[in-house]
């Protein structure tokens, strides 16, 4: 891959004022969690806006806060501090810093250090932007596209916004509340491919003996714990709910065979600025429009129009399933392998040891918004859970310690690294980079670059 030597400081200035070109062979987008403030009443501050309805459809996710910990402001800064160390990659006398970092985790690493340009998903958090948006505090947070509430000036979400960035990696940082009583550790949070929830349309389709076959199959499969939302449904039942949302918008009944009218979650591949929209969806009355709730039934799915082709096309493949974890493609890979890292991180700067690293525990399997709509590969990273004691104190005292340890994460799934996994200690870093040439070159243009016009 040609990359461009850097030359001056001033260059890398003149990026961040032309952020559309790109100057250096990778660019990562930080994703810090969030960022805004549940207010009542939804229709009004929440996330999920329709056009038809000029009112939103969920209520905004404003992210764990545990006893003076908020979720959206601790990502944020340990988001800042993994820019600073991935700038250092940028300059001479940087890349020897970043030199000596990498030598910690790998004693073979040798220069030179190749640049990577980092930017970040968005602001910090409405606490210390109130006088600036105090009409909508919620504004420069959501994940999906809406009216300006003033104006009625449409602006992008995050989404939008990172798409337009055209990024190869984009890493989400989230903290959870969870449950008191959780165990802690990490966990990568990833949305599996069309294939994957179209055994939700078979399902529906199928006699009862072949929904039972269907049923196992799926539980003993690498989806098989699938994310539970609420009590009430098994994991089965969330998938087919899910699955639901990802193809018609609606969410399903309890056994997952018919559509519950009441509850409408939109078209969210029509929320995000991009080459992917559905126009006919956009001009109503389409036979395909789940509005007319007869077409809502996943019995009359058509995967018509351009998202539904991304949806089945080999880069979103790639994307999410196999790969080297053997399920959940590169996002997957790209969400453990830094996470491992992490473990790498507490024991190379000496404040953990073997018997007490934080686990990396099951992923968070379900439609998740970035995984789906982010045009680039998506590490989705769940670094705590807030209610337990240990995790909340780690990230308490070592968000330096994570951030270090995201950033020469992040370098080696660019660049690679030849660190092996060591016979001692489970869970360490494969060094492995993803192979980003068949993104790149994908049926001869970049498909990161298609995602606007
Ligand atoms: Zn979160």
């Amino acid at each position: 891959m040609g990359k461009i030597s850097f030359r001056s400081k001033s260059f890398f200035l003149f990026t961040v004022l032309l952020v559309s070109n790109k100057l250096y062979g990778f660019r990562v987008v930080l994703d810090p969690g969030h960022g805004g403030r549940y207010i009542e009443p939804n229709s009004v501050y929440g996330d999920k806006y329709e056009p038809d309805k000029a009112s939103f459809l969920e209520g905004y996710r404003p992210g764990a806060s545990v006893s003076g910990l908020n979720e959206n402001e601790d990502v944020y800064e340990i988001s800042l501090i993994v820019k600073e160390f991935l700038d250092l990659t940028l300059t001479e006398k940087g890349r020897y810093t970043f030199y000596q970092i990498l030598k910690k985790y790998d004693s073979s690493a040798k220069p030179p250090v190749e640049p990577i340009e980092a930017l970040i998903s968005r602001k910090s958090g409405y606490r210390s932007r109130y006088w600036e948006i105090d009409y909508d505090i919620n504004r420069d947070y959501r994940l999906y596209d809406h009216e300006d509430l003033l104006s009625h000036e449409s602006v992008e979400g995050v989404i939008s916004r990172i798409n337009a960035l055209k990024p190869d990696l984009v890493v989400s940082i989230h903290l959870t509340g969870g449950n008191p009583g959780r165990n802690g550790g990490m966990a990568a949070v990833i949305t599996p491919s069309y294939n994957v929830f179209y055994n939700a349309i078979d399902y529906v389709k199928a006699d009862e003996q072949k929904r039972n076959s269907i049923r196992e199959s799926f539980s003993n499969g690498a989806y098989g714990k699938w994310f539970i939302s609420h009590h009430g449904r098994s994991a089965f039942e969330w998938f087919l709910c899910d699955a639901w949302i990802y193809y018609t918008g609606y969410w399903s009944v309890v056994d997952g065979l018919n559509p519950d009218l009441e509850k409408f979650r939109g078209f969210r591949h029509n929320m995000v600025t991009w080459s992917y929209r559905d126009e006919s969806l956009l001009n109503n009355s389409s036979m395909n429009n789940p509005y007319i709730s007869k077409n809502a039934h996943l019995k009359y799915f058509k995967p018509g129009g351009k998202f539904w082709e991304r949806e089945k096309s080999t880069p979103e493949n790639w994307r999410r399933e196999g790969g080297l974890e053997g399920y959940g493609g590169d996002n997957l890979y790209a969400s453990q392998e830094i996470l491992r890292f992490i473990r790498k991180g507490l024991l190379v700067n000496y404040v953990y040891n073997s018997r007490n690293l934080p686990e990396i525990v099951t992923p968070y399997i379900s439609t998740w918004s970035v995984p789906t709509y982010v045009n680039a590969v998506s590490a989705f990273l769940e670094l705590a859970y807030l209610d337990n004691k240990y995790d909340f104190n780690r990230i308490l005292k070592y968000k330096k310690i994570h951030a270090e340890a995201i950033a020469v994460g992040i370098y080696s799934l660019l660049q690679g690294t030849k660190i092996s996994e060591s016979a001692k200690v489970k869970m360490m870093p494969w060094g492995n980079s993803i192979d980003f040439t068949k993104y790149k070159t994908y049926n001869n243009s970049n498909y990161f670059d298609i995602v606007t016009h």
